[in-house]
């Protein structure tokens, strides 16, 4: 029955980091068809030679691997591009990086973009991506071309493209047909490993018409939408100067909100907008790295904490590596308080635990105990080269997870079962090649921009 199929993690410190955190000292992992069949001491696996492969997680901590809740796979291509004006506010690095760059994309960037990010995603461990993409000259089949890159990588992703009214009608019309048409394609052709949600930019470029436009489209499919909200104190400026409401209120009104919505930032917002956002249950995605990067402030995530908000953690594309961006989490929290004993288990909380619940939504296909190591879970799993110098145990697990895993290398990424990276290296991907390619084709976007 065990065969290539079959991969078993010997002798790990394994973490389960479920809903109650088991830390399993010396434990095997045995993983089959692409599931998590058995997590035990001392497993057999019979006779060497039988196909199973085997992998030694001596020393090492095994973990299920990471989730982004907030990226845009399209700012890989930003890296070291110095062509931008200085900007002295938030819509000015729009318009002088973000919305310069995104015009220029074409498709073969859409494609190398994702698959340079995602090679990063395996190699930092984070195996689930939630992007959030536009490219308003190459809308149609960018979300194909993407999820082509995700499925080489081998990742898991969920995508949308955010529908903007900041281009025209004909853009906004086929960002609107590019997200029902990949929704629709995923609904035909389920795939394990993509997601689709429907995607806004914010609700500063969108026009009332575009949002009831889109409720009414999205009505059907339910898949919810991915919107930046308040990440600026512009979008509330605008927001009560031209529709007399606030952010979420507004969003609200055309029946945006709901269990299934992503609210990335949430940066500036009021009482009665968490109200709102608490009843709809939709999630809030903070991006703290981000916030910090375009100076626009820092989410009050511990208010929403308490009004029983889902509050997940993104990175908004300045990493692939959700350690580091939980270490900024925590650092910012701290700093804006005052108060060195603030926000550390409720930051860890944002990755760890409900980073998986709001995965979950969007991956109904999977077992309900995915994004976690117990049996019957997809197996989507990383080791991780961390040795503590002290004791480790699950009381003490987010402490090791900040100031100690944090600074460790993976070592090992395996995705559905799949084996993406082991010893370091990379697995059936040429990054090599990749990146050459990458170069050639963001050269030529460097150079129409
Ligand atoms: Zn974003």
């Amino acid at each position: 029955m065990k065969g290539s199929n079959s991969i078993l993690i010997k002798n790990g410190t394994v973490a389960t980091l479920g809903e109650k955190n088991q830390i399993l000292e010396d434990f095997d992992l045995l993983i089959e068809n692409g599931e998590i069949k058995k997590i035990a001491k001392k497993i057999s696996v019979g006779e060497p030679g039988c196909g199973v492969k085997v992998i030694s997680a001596r020393n090492k901590l095994v973990l299920p691997g990471f989730i982004n809740a907030h990226t845009h796979y399209y700012s890989s291509f930003a890296c070291g591009f110095n062509k931008a004006a200085s900007s002295a506010n938030f819509l000015e690095v729009l318009e002088n990086l973000w919305w310069r760059l995104d015009k220029e994309l074409l498709l073969e960037d859409c494609y190398y973009s994702a698959l340079v990010a995602n090679i990063d995603a395996i190699k930092k461990g984070t195996t689930t991506l939630i992007d959030h993409h536009a490219s308003p000259n190459a809308i149609t089949g960018s979300l194909k071309k993407i999820s082509e890159a995700v499925l080489f990588a081998g990742v898991r992703a969920s995508l949308c493209y955010e529908v903007s009214d900041r281009d025209g009608k004909k853009i906004k019309d086929t960002g609107i047909e590019e997200n029902l048409n990949f929704i629709k394609a995923l609904q035909a052709r389920p795939n394990p490993m993509l997601s689709a949600i429907f995607g806004l930019h914010a609700s500063f470029t969108l026009s009332d018409e575009t949002l009831s436009m889109v409720a009414k489209k999205n009505e059907a499919d339910k898949v919810g939408f991915h919107i930046h909200c308040a990440e600026d104190m512009a979008d509330q400026k605008n927001c009560v100067d031209k529709h007399k409401k606030r952010v979420v209120e507004r969003l609200a009104s055309h029946g945006i909100l709901g269990s299934k919505t992503i609210l990335a930032h949430g940066v500036f917002l009021e009482e009665e907008e968490l109200d709102l956002i608490a009843k709809s249950q939709s999630a809030v995605v903070h991006n703290p790295q981000s916030n910090m990067n375009n100076a626009v402030g820092v989410a009050n995530i511990l208010k929403m904490r308490e009004r029983g908000i889902l509050v997940g953690l993104g990175t908004d594309a300045m990493t692939t590596n959700m350690l580091e961006e939980l270490r900024s989490a925590i650092w910012v929290q701290r700093l804006q308080q005052k108060n060195p004993s603030s926000a550390f288990s409720e930051c860890c909380d944002l990755l760890v635990k409900n980073n998986r619940k709001i995965a979950q939504r969007y991956w109904p296909a999977l077992s309900s105990n995915s994004f976690e190591l117990k049996k019957g879970a997809p197996a989507d799993v990383i080791i991780v080269d961390y040795n503590p110098a002290t004791l480790l145990n699950a009381d003490n697990f987010y402490g090791h997870l900040v100031f100690g895993a944090a600074q460790a290398t993976v070592d090992t990424t395996i995705v559905s079962g799949k084996i993406l990276m082991q010893d370091k290296k990379l697995s059936g991907l040429d990054e090599e090649q990749i990146k050459e390619e990458a170069r050639r084709v963001s050269s030529l976007l460097w150079e129409r921009v």
